[in-house]
């Protein structure tokens, strides 16, 4: 069982097991809606949970984080991607939109219990998230070997291009920079 201490309980499908001895990643997506409850209403119909959602106040679990949850496509062949031992968190935001200090700040502790709990680095193996619907990274090598943060923008064979553009700093703590987290170009915050 593992279970963020943090969060109300708000049980939704798993999509079974983890699959092999693969590296544990964290999987960022946006909801594209305003509300963690319209968030859940959409997942409970179309059986894509997460493993949390996450708005400004609150963190919702779906999925004990020992075991897949559903939220990315996987057709057949090529690589898995929910089974991988991604733990997939759900922001209440848009991927095209600015996200609130709060909204960060509240994702950043549960991502520090993601990592602490499944000793997932605190890096981003395939860069940092796309910042347009054409800028997505999807490298299937990299996908296989490596643990780490991850965009939804990332995974193979998905096509959406969420969570967009994130406050690093704040969403990966001011102590993972500069070393794996150089700041972007015209970031002055660590000069
Ligand atoms: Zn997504």
């Amino acid at each position: 069982m593992a279970t963020y201490p943090e969060a109300v309980q708000e049980p939704g499908n798993s999509g079974g097991n983890f699959l092999g001895t693969t590296p544990w990643r964290i999987v960022w997506h946006t909801t594209e809606g305003n509300t963690a409850a319209g968030a859940i209403s959409t997942f409970r119909r179309n059986n894509s949970w997460p493993h949390f959602t996450v708005d400004e106040t609150t963190v919702y679990q779906h999925v004990d984080t020992d075991v897949a949850s559903r939220a990315l496509r996987n057709p057949a062949g090529g690589v898995q991607t929910n089974r991988w031992h991604a733990v997939q968190i759900e922001l209440v935001a848009r991927a095209a939109s600015e996200k609130s200090r709060a909204l960060l700040t509240n994702a950043a502790a549960l991502a520090r219990w993601i990592e602490q709990t499944h000793s997932i680095p605190r890096t981003w193996p395939a860069g940092w998230p796309a910042t347009s619907p054409g800028g997505c990274h999807r490298d299937a090598t990299i996908w296989r070997a490596r643990g780490g943060h991850y965009g939804h923008c990332h995974v193979p064979e998905n096509t959406h291009w969420d969570p967009g553009s994130l406050d690093m700093f704040l969403l990966m703590g001011s102590d993972a920079f500069p070393g794996d987290f150089p700041l972007p170009v015209g970031d002055t915050r660590l000069a």
